[in-house]
């Protein structure tokens, strides 16, 4: 997958491409992220990129001419690219709209900063306005590293266990059953023996209890939603907190 990140801030990112699971991505050539500088693309001979608002208010606005040259210099795009503009006016991001922008062998991210940007560039070049949830953040840069890390995780061959992603949270609409590792007790606590059975088909259905009541507790929006199968009703009727012990 290749991302291309609009940007005033490019040192923003550098932790975030150098850490961990996108390192490795990106090392293995699964995801190749570029980040360009709009101020780079600006035609003002101080290297402005932005102005003050029409109409008068607080707080300066992205100008459209570097945001426009820096996108129009993405060589390899095609019409089905999605131009991703992170805005807290946009549809709030979830794990389906990861898997949907996954699916996609290029993505192009664009960053707001001050009052956000003339919605000209918006109305020209933006396919999709997400939003990391309503609260207003400096800019776009937290939120783009937000919904680049969901996405990449979903990328096949990125995660180590091919199918670690199709058990987290949400990828079915539950949230996940709790996780134990090593020791086995620790501070009197210990791990629930049905996890040390080496059953697999108890170990199965624990799981499923518990990330019905996990669900259940924490996001009752969700089960809601949820389709229950004939097995997860009779283990929702049977099961309580105290069998997950
Ligand atoms: N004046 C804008 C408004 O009220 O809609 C807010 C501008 S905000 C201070 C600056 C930039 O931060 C935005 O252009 C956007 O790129 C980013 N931003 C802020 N909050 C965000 C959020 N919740 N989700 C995604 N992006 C956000």
């Amino acid at each position: 997958m290749k991302i291309d990140i609009l940007t005033l801030f490019p040192e923003l990112f550098r932790d975030f491409l150098n850490t961990s699971i996108l390192k490795r991505a990106i090392d293995k050539d699964l995801i190749n992220i570029n980040i360009i500088n709009i101020r780079d693309y600006s035609k003002d001979k101080h290297k402005k990129v932005d102005d003050y608002t029409y109409g008068g208010g607080p707080g300066m606005v992205l100008t459209p001419q570097p945001i426009y040259d820096a996108y129009k210099c993405i060589d390899t795009k095609d019409i089905d690219t999605p131009c991703i503009y992170l805005s807290p006016q946009g549809k709030t991001f979830n794990q389906d709209m990861a898997m949907e922008f996954s699916q996609y062998p290029h993505l192009i991210f664009l960053c707001g900063h001050y009052e956000g940007i003339d919605q000209r560039i918006i109305d020209k070049i933006v396919t999709h306005e997400v939003s990391i949830g309503d609260y207003i953040l400096t800019g776009g840069e937290l939120p783009t590293m937000v919904v680049i890390d969901a996405i990449s995780r979903l990328v096949p061959g990125v995660l180590g266990n091919e199918n670690s992603s199709n058990y987290d949270s949400f990828s079915d609409g539950l949230l996940e059953y709790p996780h134990y590792t090593r020791p086995y007790e620790f501070m009197g606590e210990k791990v629930p023996d049905i996890l040390l059975s080496g059953d697999h088909e108890k170990i199965r259905r624990w799981r499923k209890g518990a990330s019905l009541i996990n669900t259940k507790k924490k996001r009752p929006d969700l089960l809601k939603k949820y389709n229950l199968t004939e097995e997860e009703k009779e283990i929702l009727r049977n099961y309580n907190e105290s069998d997950l012990k």
